[in-house]
């Protein structure tokens, strides 16, 4: 736990969107958060803090820096520099004392590195919780290096999994870009020509019935230990062009049973890592009932944003700030109200096209219903995720979904 009289600096690479929440959880708990990213990221806007680091967090030197000034170090974002963690972790980092001496700093991070490296690339991870009794959808590896030996792989691939299959680059994909569903060997040629330079692999098709997500925190001794794993309640997304656009608690016409299992299977994918946080678990529930997991994010997730309202007494921010800080944890998370939906606002086609859903989701004030606006303070661009809404209700999903409608129509003809 961490010492009172010394206020914990949390130093957090990247300052985006989650930043900037995490920041919103931090200030009434009066911890700091220093930030290392561009002068005007969507956190720095709300966090003046004299610790913030300006630059890239995938360059050594700056995450270095921001060490240097936190006693812990987490990431909003898994793309990073694993190297330069686990070489703080291993020696912590240089600073130099009020008498201009040199010491060295302990600095931890959580999550690990080794969590890290091991989810930013999604076919290790899936090898990873096969190995481990997990659910996964059956993959193979795509070899590249010239068109010829791509073109034999992928028509490998469409003979060990029948068409469609999904194509996905190993590393820094998000909001599907870095997945192509190959229908076709007509697929073939823009497949070579997108990802011929890509280190990729091949994912059989998994017709899923829906989509279900659950945040989940981990929580560690000084030692490394798990202490305790606990889920959030099971939400369910919905992906449109691979990007999320809403997400349900309770999830729709699913089964207890099969939320139920959905909340095992992800509290055991978080039992496999190492570090404290939250994180995220996506997965698949097929026509029979089956939990397949998709993919995990090693940080606070876009289906963990209704928790904020959800779940107010444990946010998935406040439950990231407290599992690394070692604090108090519930001893399990559930939501305080019956239902709750998220809708994400992703950038239309002119830079206020959201505007007129914004003022909508201002606008609605009902006994049995709230609706919660947040917007990320970022530039408009067609499909960019630039905030979101959230409703909560003391009634069904099915009304409180009733309820949404008009927001979702607005959101649904942005993106037309
Ligand atoms: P994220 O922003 O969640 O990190 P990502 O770019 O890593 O996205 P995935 O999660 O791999 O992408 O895929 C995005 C969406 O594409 C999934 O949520 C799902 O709707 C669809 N999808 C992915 N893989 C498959 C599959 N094997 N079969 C069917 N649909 C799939
Ligand atoms: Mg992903
Ligand atoms: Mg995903």
């Amino acid at each position: 736990m961490a010492n009172p009289s010394t206020p914990p600096v949390i130093g957090l690479l990247g300052a985006g969107q989650l930043g900037r929440m995490l920041v919103e959880a931090a200030s009434p708990l009066d911890v700091q958060i220093a930030l290392l990213d561009a002068a005007n990221a969507p956190a720095k806007q709300i966090n003046s803090n004299p610790l913030n680091v300006t630059g890239s967090f995938k360059d050594p030197a700056k995450i270095r820096e921001l060490a240097a000034s936190s006693s812990v170090l987490t990431v909003e974002i898994e793309h990073i520099d694993t190297k330069v963690l686990e070489e703080i972790d291993a020696e912590g980092v240089q600073i130099t004392g009020s008498d201009g001496a040199a010491t060295t700093k302990k600095v931890t991070i959580h999550p690990s590195w080794r969590t890290l490296r091991l989810v930013q690339d999604k076919f290790d991870q899936k090898e990873y919780l096969s190995s481990q009794g997990i659910p996964v959808a059956d993959q193979i590896a795509i070899k590249t290096g010239s068109d010829a030996i791509m073109e034999s792989s992928l028509k490998e691939a469409s003979d060990k999994f029948g068409f469609p299959w999904m194509l996905k680059s190993r590393k820094d994909s998000y909001d599907g870009r870095g997945n192509l569903k190959i229908s076709s060997p007509t697929d073939f040629e823009i497949a070579i020509k997108d990802f011929g330079s890509l280190s990729c692999y091949a994912e059989r098709w998994v017709p899923f019935e829906c989509e279900l997500a659950v945040m989940v925190v981990r929580t560690e001794d000084a030692e490394g230990n798990t202490k305790r794993v606990i889920p959030f309640p099971v939400v369910e997304t919905i992906h449109e062009d691979n990007v999320c656009s809403k997400v349900f608690y309770p999830p729709r016409g699913v089964a207890p049973e099969v939320a139920q299992r959905a909340r095992e299977v992800g509290s055991s994918v978080v039992a496999k890592l190492w570090g404290r946080g939250v994180f995220a678990v996506e997965m698949f529930v097929t026509s029979k009932g089956d939990v397949l997991v998709n993919e995990i994010a090693p940080r606070p997730h876009n289906s963990g944003h209704l928790s904020i309202e959800a779940v107010p007494y444990m946010s998935q921010f406040k439950a990231q700030l407290t599992a690394i800080l070692d604090e108090p944890f519930p001893e399990e998370l559930e939501a305080s109200v019956d239902s709750s939906i998220m809708i994400n606002i992703l950038g239309g086609l002119r830079p206020d096209s959201h505007f007129e859903l914004v003022q909508k989701a201002k606008s609605m004030f009902s006994r049995k219903t709230s609706v919660y606006p947040h917007l990320y303070g970022k530039e408009s661009k067609p499909g960019r995720k630039i905030g979101h809404i959230t409703l909560t209700g003391s009634c069904s999903i099915a009304e409180l979904e009733l309820y949404a409608q008009p927001l979702i129509a607005l959101a649904d003809s942005m993106r037309k």
